[in-house]
This record gives C-alpha cells, sequence and structure tokens, in this order.
C-alpha cells in the first residue's frame, strides 16, 4: 500500500530538502550571481572555474540551503558558462548537496541548466511578460525537467509594484499552472517584487509594505504555494551605510517572515537579529518598512548618519593598553597596525637601548616587518595594511637617519639589504600606482627599492642599474605599447651582455606575452610577476641560492608555453576579412534616425567642480586597487576584508574632501561631436559641416575576425554609424576628460612626509575622479549636450551598469584596440589645450584621464576585437596609409600570428 505523502515542496540536491509548513526561513546563496558579485563574475570572465567553485563552497558552509545560480552577463557566453559551471558542481559533494536555483531571464540558459542539474532545483524564474503561451511552455518544461519554478510577479504590463497587482498577478498565475496545467501548488514560488524604499521618491515609500500584505494574501488564498524574494533590494538606497542597510533587511525580513515568506536571497552571514537592532534605529526603519509616517525616509536619514560604519563612540576611545608593553613589542604593534602616531617617541627609546641606530633598524624595526611580511603572505594582512606599515617604517627609518650617517662616519657600518631592486615605468607609459605598490612591498620586506618613476627611457634604467648594481630590474606598463618598449629593453640587456633576471609586471603585460615575446630575446631570465603581492616571493627566489634551478624552471614553463600556443594557434581559425565583412553587423537606420547634437564643434569645459563628480563614483575599482576584492558596497560586510575595506574607505572619503576643500585637483573636459557616416565598412568620415561634402577626417576601426556563433556579427564600431550610401545624417562624439591636474605638487608634498599610503590613495582616488566625470560627461551628452535622449533617469548603479543608450569606447580598450588612433581625437578636440597630452606611445599624461568616442545608435555596444588575421592588418595599414610593420607594433597583442 502506497504511504500518504504530506503534501511539501520537497527539493534535493544530493540531499534532501523538505519545506514543510513548520520549516524555517530558508536562505538561497546569493555570491554565485554575476549580477549580484563582482568577484564571481570576475572569476567567470577569467575561466577561473576552480576558484568560482570555492565561492559556491563558501557559500553552502556559510549556511546557505541552495544556491543562486546565474551568468546574465552581456559579454558571457551565459549559457556554455551555466554548462561547465554547474558540472563541475555535480562533482563536489560538498556544493551539490544542496538544491540549485536556476537564474536567468534567457530561458535557454534555464534549460541547459536543467540539463545539467540531478535532484531537483528550481527555476528562477518564468512570468507572464511575454504572455501566456510563452509562459505554459516553460512552466511545462520546467516541469517535464522535473524542477519547481519561480514566479516572478510581472505580466504583459510590466513588474507589478502595488499590492492589488502583485496578487492579481500571482492569482492568475496560479490558476493557470494549478488549475489548467495541474502543477502541484507546493512546486509554485512567488515572487512579488521587492523594490526599495526610503528613495525619496514618494510612490516608493509603500513598496516594502504592499510586499509583506502580498506575501500574506498569497499565502492565505493560494494554497500550499510558497513565497521567495531577493532581500537586499529593499535597503538599495543606503548602500554604502552598512548598519542601517542591515537594519533595513533585518526589519523587513521580519515582518515579511511573520506573514508568511518562506524563503529569500539574502546574504547568510549578514543577517542579524531584529531584537538586537538598537531601538532608536529600529522604530526608525520600522515606520520606512512599514509606511507608517509620511516623514520616514527623512527620519532615517537624519539618523542614518549616527551609524556609518562603526559607530561614533566606539571608534573614539582607542584601546591604548599596548603603549605599557616593552619597546621592541610596541614597534611590531605600530608596524602591524600601521599606527604611526608614537613611532618616533618609541624609536628614540630604543636608540637609547641600543647600541646604535643602525641596530634598531635591523634589530626590533626588521623584526617587525618580518611579522608584517609573514602574515601577508599567509593572507592575514592586507595591502592596504602593508601599505600603512611602510609607513611607520618609513617614519621610523627618516627619524634616525642623522644617527645612521653618524655612525657609518664612525664605523663605516650601513644597513645590509637583503638585495636591490630597481623598478621603472617604461617610456611612454604614465602609470604607476601598481608598481609603487611593489616598491612598499618589497621595501617592507627589507629590500632596497630603487624607483625611477614612469616614462623612464632604456638606457636610463640600465645605467642606473648598472650604477647601483641592482641585483633584479623590473619595468611595469599598463599600454599596449609599453609592450613593444619591454622587448626593447630585453634587447638591450642582451647586446649589453647584462646578467640581471628582469621582471615584467603591469596591466597589460601577461605570462604568455613574456614567454613568446620578451623571454626570447633575453637569455638571464625574464620573470612575469602577475600581481604585487607574488614580487616578494619571486625576488626572494632571485636573491636565494636555488636562483639558478628557479630561473631554469621558468624559463622551461615559458618554452612549454611558447609550444602550447603554436599548436593552440594552429587550430584556432579565424574567418578571413572579407568574410568577416560580409557578416557585419547591419542596423536599420530607418527604424532610430540619428538626432542631432545640440552643437556641432568642440567645447572644453573647464574647471568642472569636483562636489559634482563625487556622487559618480564607482567605489568598486577603488577597493580593486587596493587588492580587496568584492563588489561595492555589499565589499563592507565581507568577512575577510570588511573590516579594512571600511577602514579605508573613512580613509578615502577623508582625503577626498580634503581634496575637494583645498582644490589640490583640478578637472578639465573637452567634448565635441561631428557630422559623420561610415564608409568602406571599417573607417568613419568626419565632416566639416551638415553639408557632408568635405572631409574633415577619417576615424578607423577594427573589425573582429573570430569565428562567431550562429546570429552573432563579426563587429567594427564602424557598423553603429549610418554608412554615407545610405543618405543618413549620422553624427559621432569624440571627449577627453581628466583630474590629474595638480596631482603631481600634491604627491611632492605627501613624499616629503614619507607618506606612501597617501600618495597611493590619493592617485587611486584621482582615476575614480577621472572615471566618474566621464560617466558625469557622458549622462550630460546623453541627456542634454547632444541630446537624444532627454528624459533618463537613472542611479548610479544602473550608470555603472551602463543602463544607458549609446555607448564611449576608448581607444586602447578591446572594442578599438589601437592607441594611435588618439592621436585623431587630439587633433580635432585639442585636450592638450585643457592639460592632457599625449606621450609617444599615445598614453595620456597626466595619468588620471580618460578620452574616447560617443555613439549614439540604441543598438551600439561594446565588443572584444579579440585575435585578427594579416589581411585585416594589410588593409588597415593601407587605410591609415601607415607601414604595415608600424600597425603590427601597435596592434602587438591582438595578431594571430
Ligand atoms: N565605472 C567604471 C567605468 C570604467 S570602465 C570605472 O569607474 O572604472 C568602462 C569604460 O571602459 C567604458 O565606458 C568604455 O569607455 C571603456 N570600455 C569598456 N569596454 C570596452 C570595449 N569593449 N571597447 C572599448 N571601450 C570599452
Amino acid at each position: 500500500k502506497s504511504p500518504k505523502i504530506p503534501i511539501a515542496c520537497r527539493l534535493s540536491g544530493l540531499e534532501p530538502l523538505n519545506i514543510t509548513p513548520d520549516s524555517l526561513f530558508l536562505n538561497i546563496g546569493e555570491r554565485t550571481n554575476v549580477t549580484g558579485s563582482k568577484k564571481f563574475l570576475r572569476l567567470i570572465k577569467e575561466e577561473n572555474f576552480s576558484e568560482a567553485l570555492n565561492v559556491a563552497r563558501e557559500q553552502v558552509e556559510n549556511g546557505a540551503q541552495m544556491i543562486d545560480v546565474n551568468f546574465d552577463e552581456g559579454l558571457l557566453d551565459s549559457q556554455s558558462s551555466m554548462h561547465r559551471f554547474l558540472n563541475l558542481i555535480a562533482s563536489e559533494p560538498d556544493i551539490s548537496r544542496v538544491p540549485i536555483v536556476l537564474d536567468s531571464s534567457k530561458w535557454e540558459v534555464i534549460e541547459e541548466g536543467l540539463k545539467c542539474i540531478q535532484g531537483k532545483g528550481i527555476v528562477n524564474s518564468i512570468s507572464l511578460k511575454d504572455g501566456e503561451e510563452l509562459f505554459i511552455r516553460h512552466a511545462k518544461l520546467a516541469r517535464a525537467y522535473g524542477a519547481a519554478v519561480i514566479v516572478m510577479a510581472f505580466d504583459e504590463k510590466g513588474q507589478a509594484d502595488t499590492f492589488d497587482r502583485k496578487f492579481e498577478i500571482c492569482k492568475r498565475a496560479y490558476t493557470i499552472l494549478i488549475d489548467r496545467l495541474q502543477i502541484p501548488p507546493e512546486d509554485v514560488i512567488f515572487d512579488p517584487n521587492i523594490f526599495a524604499i526610503a528613495t525619496g521618491i514618494e510612490e516608493h515609500n509603500g513598496y516594502a509594505l504592499d510586499y509583506i500584505k502580498a506575501v500574506s494574501e498569497i499565502k492565505n488564498k493560494l494554497p500550499h504555494a510558497l513565497v521567495s524574494g531577493g532581500v537586499s533590494n529593499v535597503s538599495f538606497s543606503f548602500r554604502g551605510n552598512e548598519q542601517v542597510r542591515c537594519a533595513i533587511n533585518d526589519v523587513f525580513l521580519y515582518h515579511a517572515i511573520q506573514n508568511g515568506m518562506d524563503m529569500g536571497i539574502v546574504n547568510a552571514g549578514q543577517l542579524s537579529i531584529y531584537d538586537d537592532i538598537e531601538v532608536r534605529l529600529r522604530d526608525a526603519v520600522e515606520d520606512a518598512v512599514l509606511n507608517r509616517t509620511p516623514k520616514a525616509t527623512e527620519n532615517l536619514l537624519t539618523i542614518a548618519d549616527d551609524f556609518f560604519g562603526e559607530s561614533k563612540a566606539k571608534g573614539a576611545k582607542k584601546d591604548l593598553k599596548w603603549r605599557y608593553w616593552p619597546v621592541e613589542k610596541r614597534l611590531e604593534h605600530a608596524l602591524v597596525h600601521g599606527v604611526d602616531e608614537f613611532v618616533e617617541d618609541d624609536v628614540e627609546e630604543a636608540r637609547i637601548n641600543y647600541p646604535g641606530a643602525l641596530e634598531v633598524i635591523e634589530g626590533p624595526l626588521m623584526d617587525g616587518l618580518n611579522t608584517v611580511g609573514d602574515l601577508f603572505g599567509s593572507g592575514k594582512m592586507f595591502l592596504p595594511q602593508v601599505v600603512r606599515s611602510a609607513r611607520v617604517m618609513k617614519k621610523a627609518v627618516a627619524y634616525l637617519e642623522p644617527f645612521l650617517l653618524e655612525q657609518k662616519k664612525k664605523s663605516g657600518r650601513e644597513i645590509q639589504a637583503k638585495g636591490k631592486v630597481l623598478l621603472a615605468t617604461v617610456k611612454g607609459d604614465v602609470h604607476d600606482i601598481g608598481k609603487n605598490i611593489v616598491d612598499v612591498i618589497l621595501s617592507c620586506n627589507g629590500y632596497e627599492v630603487i624607483n625611477m618613476g614612469v616614462m623612464v627611457p632604456c638606457n636610463k634604467i640600465l645605467e642606473a642599474a648598472q650604477e647601483n648594481k641592482v641585483d633584479v630590474i623590473g619595468l611595469s606598463g599598463l599600454i599596449t605599447p609599453s609592450l613593444d618598449e619591454m622587448v626593447h629593453v630585453a634587447k638591450e640587456m642582451e647586446r649589453l651582455k647584462f646578467k640581471t633576471p628582469l621582471l615584467i609586471g603591469g596591466a597589460t603585460t601577461s605570462k604568455i606575452h613574456s614567454a613568446v615575446k620578451i623571454d626570447v630575446h633575453y637569455t638571464n631570465g625574464v620573470v612575469y610577476v602577475q600581481d604585487a603581492s607574488r614580487s616578494v616571493g619571486i625576488v626572494k627566489q632571485l636573491m636565494g641560492r636555488n636562483r639558478h634551478s628557479f630561473l631554469n624552471s621558468i624559463k622551461e614553463e615559458y618554452e612549454n608555453l611558447r609550444v602550447a600556443r603554436t599548436s593552440l594557434m594552429e587550430k584556432k581559425k579565424l574567418l578571413t576579412f572579407d568574410e568577416a565583412r560580409r557578416n557585419r553587423f547591419e542596423i536599420n537606420w530607418k527604424i532610430t534616425s540619428p538626432v542631432e547634437p545640440s552643437f556641432l564643434g568642440v567645447k572644453h569645459l573647464n574647471n568642472y567642480p569636483l562636489e559634482d563628480l563625487v556622487s559618480r563614483i564607482d567605489w568598486t575599482p577603488f577597493f580593486e586597487a587596493w587588492s580587496l576584492e568584492g563588489a561595492f558596497p555589499s565589499i563592507f560586510e565581507d568577512k575577510k576584508f570588511g573590516p579594512e575595506a571600511r577602514k579605508l574607505f573613512v580613509d578615502a572619503q577623508k582625503l577626498l574632501a580634503q581634496i575637494i576643500r583645498e582644490k589640490w585637483l583640478t578637472a578639465n573636459g573637452v567634448v565635441g561631436f561631428f557630422p559623420a557616416n561610415s564608409v568602406n565598412d571599417d573607417d568613419v568620415e568626419l565632416y566639416t559641416d551638415n553639408q557632408r561634402r568635405e572631409v574633415l577626417e577619417t576615424v578607423h576601426f577594427l573589425r573582429q575576425q573570430h569565428i562567431q556563433p550562429e546570429h552573432h556579427k563579426n563587429c567594427s564600431l564602424a557598423d553603429f554609424i549610418a554608412p554615407k550610401e545610405s543618405g543618413v545624417a549620422d553624427y559621432i562624439g569624440m571627449f577627453a576628460v581628466t583630474s590629474g591636474i595638480g596631482l603631481e605638487k600634491q604627491v611632492k608634498a605627501f613624499e616629503v612626509d614619507h607618506d606612501d599610503f597617501k600618495v597611493i590613495l590619493f592617485k587611486v582616488l584621482a582615476d575614480r575622479l577621472a572615471e566618474a566625470f566621464a560617466e558625469t560627461l557622458h549622462e550630460r551628452v546623453r541627456k542634454e549636450l547632444w541630446g537624444y535622449v532627454r528624459e533618463e533617469n537613472l542611479s548610479n548603479e544602473e550608470l555603472i551598469e551602463e543602463a544607458y543608450r549609446g555607448i564611449r569606447p576608448a581607444p586602447g580598450y578591446p572594442a578599438c584596440p589601437d592607441h594611435s588612433e588618439k592621436k585623431l581625437i587630439w587633433e580635432l578636440n585639442k585636450p592638450q589645450k585643457i592639460g592632457i597630452e599625449l606621450t609617444e606611445s599615445m598614453a595620456m599624461y597626466p595619468a588620471s584621464s580618460v578620452s574616447g568616442y560617443y555613439f549614439s545608435h540604441p543598438s551600439a555596444h561594446y565588443f572584444g576585437i579579440s585575435k585578427i588575421q594579416k589581411d585585416q592588418v594589410i588593409d588597415y595599414a593601407k587605410r591609415k596609409n601607415m607601414q604595415v610593420e608600424e600597425v603590427e607594433r601597435w596592434l602587438a597583442s591582438i595578431l594571430a600570428y
């Protein structure tokens, strides 16, 4: 006799998950979602699936009872990523023991996922957005694959935002699924949309309450169905203030769960207990969540300031117990915690106790630094902390300097560094944040560093290396032409019979390039350094006894890479340039005709108010620059990086305020619009005026040549401009902005203070302001200066996600990788007049500068040129009236031969 099984949603990974009426609230982990986690996105983009698996594992370990998996991102092949990731999960029992929530807005991707998972997962989501027919089809398919479904409260009219609409849509869906399709109601989970409250817009005030009411109505009127939702949306307007944000999430969840919410996508580690929230904050939050007074948002904003980061009272009371420790311990504490307040007193005390200044450095200070090195090496300290330690060390050494000199005079003894490293950013390149970080880390580890700065010509580097008898030379570069300069340095070293190992680092460099293009020219060791934190390990090896076997093993590795690459290139076929052109991206110019800009020609924007840029800053790359991985603002809650990220953010806010107050930086910009049409498939002609008879200049673009999946095109940016023969009058824009004017003067002032930390922080912030300026200007271009969308209203997050119409591709980036095309922007827009110069390698100077084109067509999008063939290079050289060899130098990193 078959048993009677009580009705319940029964899911499973390797283990069952039964959701019965007395189940507690279920956490769905949100981290394996490329839209929710920048880190996860980066890992997937880099195809670092093994690290991505760790993200999944960590979630399960932290208590997620299911995991939400999402690969919806423009540049990803979401379908194949889903396939690959889920298959990898399948062989990890500690992950696949929980059910999987397949999350995508594309059905193909969900279906791909359904084919991969075992057990019973959840489809997230289906909806009535595109009508009943598609809804039914998807529901049946989900059923056939044996999954439960999340139904979004979304219909032909849009997403439901009020209580009535939420319930009405869920009820309609329920009737279709349960009454018509006979799907068991316990396998249907509704998501009645959680939207942000306290945004300042009145209609939003009721969003949380409407959701809570909808939960209760669904649970009462639609038997056995479950309710879910993405919780952190509700507090979106308080991003950056995590304490308030969490309070909103917790209060909201408390009420939603009381009303029957069964599960939600949450950051499990972040939830706290309703009763633990400070009463004053909780009351204000509750007013907002339950929409109890029209003043709720205002009140919440007023008290929110008191709850930023660690509460003020706590921050003010410093723990000074350590001041009673012996001086060696005090110095160690100061170094490890980056406290420079007392360091001079402590060093003086040590100097008196020890035979001399030298012994203080070689003794307690070095010991302290070794502790820092060990903690950093084992992942217990992070980059910003190490840089703070370096500041303490530098102050200590600066204080001891006169005593050291005296001691040297008397006894002839000097500090014995573990080795000497020369660092330089190569000729034509201006970027040095990463290299300065390497400097700090190596110095902190007892190496003497000769940092030659930026734009250093080869002969200067090699002269300094010989003169100082350095043990290692490190080259850095950010833009493609720098690769070529590095090759040149390597050849020169070979010619001059250098013995010094050569380190290669910086954003444009790679292991494969170092192996294929640099290593072959230099016999005595080329080592690619992936990031600053690896520099110590590598230099240590190079200074050690096993240096030769280390270098040999690297030579061997690079040789293998070269061989592997050759066979890979033979396998990877590309289209011919003609074939690629035939598969161009076609636009129907009759549908959206181009809008004429409000002016033609060039406008300068000098002295742009910095305070207007602050709200447009994208903070995630700020933390990235400090090797703190995680999206802003959720990084503040990260277990590993959270505390340091918060501290760094507070320092950044302070310095930013000072930059603005003291006018340390000047922001200038230039923007121009020109009548334009595309010609010969890949070029864009700019005309002197709207008559379009006289060609002013021609911009040259490249076209993708890799074989595309079905229905995908081989794009060139020129495809997004109306062809001349179409007779459609189109336009293109160009811009350049900088926020780097005044930077160097201020950096010098910080350097006098031995404050590396401030120097790096300042440079990173200047870069952020430049990007924020580009974002702000782009918005003004869309709404006003070009004016092709007048009624745009996007949040900073949406701007960062580039949810707007049109693009601003930058020369040197994947869609237009030729840096030399910047020259044209400089000829037409004259950014040199507002203080931005181009170096011989086409780097912008000062470094905190951004330039690019504006495309207005709604179909314009970013893409990557990837690799191209010689046939295109020859054609391109002809169009540009350049030698093929010269073109090949500019395009070195994208040649497929
Ligand atoms: N919010 C980010 C924005 C910078 S990255 C920040 O603050 O750092 C985004 C910019 O890089 C784009 O606006 C564009 O100028 C450039 N970009 C990105 N992808 C590109 C591509 N495939 N081709 C050309 N330019 C690209």
